[in-house]
């Protein structure tokens, strides 16, 4: 099988899988939108990616981004940056990326908050919390987290929109599911406490995806079970 087929084959049975787990615990399957995430693959297999019906392309590495971005963007789908992303990038992630999922410091923020503003635009972004408390892991921890939405409201030209977060690896899915469970009674959490609304939970994988949206995920990002192997 070409690697066209092959991509399309991958995208219509994990758009089915997703639909299916929302439906299986009672959830609208508008609700969660599978992220096609294309770091390390080249361009034709992410063309291929739209073609066949993914509905957002995420990223990792602002530089690979650049080029992708650049020769796909006239088709016309939101892209989405999943990864570590250094405060003088800031300006490339705002002018490509529909939503940044992995803010996780106050001077990243303000410096998103200034280049936003200078491009005109409302940048929407979500908290990456480091919820499995690993120290290798990006992100916040959820002490800091109550702290760092605070400071972030006031910042006119970011729209806050949720939380993210990506668990150690683990052999079977179901070890991952209290870290998910602890996300969504984070985001709930804020909630509550500031009186706000934050909608998006981004998580779960290719291992685990259906696990995540058992437990609320509106985002689940996914690579290998799409692409294949990693190049
Ligand atoms: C690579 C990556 C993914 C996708 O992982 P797969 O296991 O290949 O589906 C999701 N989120 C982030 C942040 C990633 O870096």
């Amino acid at each position: 099988m070409d690697k066209k087929e092959e991509i399309h084959r991958n995208i219509c049975s994990l758009l089915r899988r997703i639909a299916d787990a929302a439906m299986q615990c009672g959830r609208d399957p508008e609700e969660v939108q599978l992220v096609a995430v294309g770091k390390t693959q080249p361009i034709e297999h992410i063309r291929h990616a739209i073609d066949a019906g993914a509905p957002i392309v995420g990223e990792n590495y602002i530089q690979e981004a650049r080029e992708k971005f650049d020769a796909l963007v006239h088709m016309g789908i939101p892209w989405h940056f999943i990864g570590h992303l250094q405060s003088n990038k800031a300006k490339h992630a705002v002018r490509m990326f529909e939503l940044i999922h992995s803010v996780d410091t106050l001077k990243l923020a303000g410096e998103l908050d200034k280049q936003a503003r200078k491009a005109g635009k409302i940048q929407p972004i979500l908290l990456q919390v480091n919820i499995s408390g690993e120290p290798t892991k990006s992100g916040i921890d959820e002490q800091q987290c109550l702290e760092l939405v605070g400071n972030i409201l006031p910042l006119e030209n970011l729209q806050l929109q949720g939380l993210m977060t990506m668990p150690a690896f683990f052999d079977a899915p179901e070890k991952a599911r209290p870290y998910f469970t602890a996300l969504r009674m984070l985001r709930d959490r804020l909630n509550q406490q500031l009186g706000i609304a934050l909608n998006h939970l981004s998580m779960g994988m290719t291992g685990d995806f259906e696990v995540a949206i058992e437990e609320g995920a509106t985002l689940v990002r996914i690579g290998t079970a799409l692409y294949g192997g990693r190049q």
